[in-house]
């Protein structure tokens, strides 16, 4: 579904180049998912915002190609480009900042969502809007559509962007790192769901994380990143078995 080749990205700071990402190549099959794992600063978030298209303003893409569905992202318009965003791949950020938006309800975002992208009414979309709250572990979800985004933990709001981008009914989902900031009960069921989803809905997913334990469980493949390049690339049981570039073999060690 996915074929990433040799793509660049740089932010332009007046004379001077940061190369975000330097040469990033990668397949995913349709159904698949795949790990991005690699050091802080490494170009994970930034080869996800890439894919979007999501980048901040001195960021640009420099070279490469994106072929989404055997069509080439970096060649798209911004019009090609917001409509392929949110109806075909969806992301889940690191940082929401893409962040609720304060003066609706969670209840009224998730069905806008639902009906800009499914078509639901506002009778099925409530229905389906208590679903996904309750699916993604929110608690006495009924209440909760009629809450506002401030009425919520951190990670409840972490939990409604979850929700959100499964509104949207994505082939391909790309979360970034989306249960750091949640407790370990929740962390694991968010991953289970996201596996589930995965089986049930064929949906091919990008999972960025620095846990390998995370990688083992949910993912097929992965892509091991270092100062902004790919370093390595293989399926999961691979990679356990004979990782090959010294920062994958480091990584593998420091697991207890
Ligand atoms: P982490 O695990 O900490 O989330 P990451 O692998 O996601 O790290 P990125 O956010 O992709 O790292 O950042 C890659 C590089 O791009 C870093 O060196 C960072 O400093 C640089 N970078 C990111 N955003 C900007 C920006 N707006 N302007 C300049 N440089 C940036
Ligand atoms: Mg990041």
């Amino acid at each position: 579904i996915l074929d990433i080749n040799d793509l660049r990205t740089s932010f332009l700071l007046e004379d001077f180049e940061v190369k975000a990402v330097d040469g990033v190549s990668f397949k995913l099959p349709k159904g698949k998912t795949i790990g991005i794992v690699g050091e802080s600063g490494s170009g994970k978030s930034i080869t996800a915002m890439s894919i979007l298209q999501l980048l901040e303003k001195p960021g640009k893409i420099v070279g490469g190609e994106i072929n989404f569905k055997g069509k080439d992202l970096t060649k798209m318009s911004e019009r090609e480009i917001r409509n392929i965003r949110g109806n075909e791949i969806s992301m889940i950020f690191q940082e929401p900042m893409t962040s609720l938006n304060p003066v609706y309800t969670i209840g009224q975002q998730i069905r806008e969502t639902l009906k800009v992208h499914q078509g639901l009414d506002k009778k099925v979309g409530t229905t389906k809007a208590i679903e996904l709250l309750s699916l993604v572990g929110i608690p006495s979800p009924e209440q909760r559509v009629k809450q506002y985004p401030h009425e919520l933990s951190g990670g409840m709001r972490q939990r409604v962007m979850i929700a959100m981008a499964l509104a949207c009914n994505p082939e391909l989902l790309i979360a970034d790192e989306p249960t750091t900031a949640l407790d370990v009960t929740i962390q694991a069921q968010i991953l289970e769901l996201i596996k589930d989803l995965q089986k049930d809905l064929g949906m091919s997913v990008i999972m960025i994380t620095h846990d390998m334990g995370v990688v083992a469980e949910t993912c097929d493949y992965v892509a091991v990143m270092y100062g902004g390049k790919v370093v390595e690339f293989q399926d999961v049981k691979s990679i356990f078995k004979s990782p090959k570039h010294p920062y994958t073999v480091g990584l593998l060690n420091s697991i207890p």
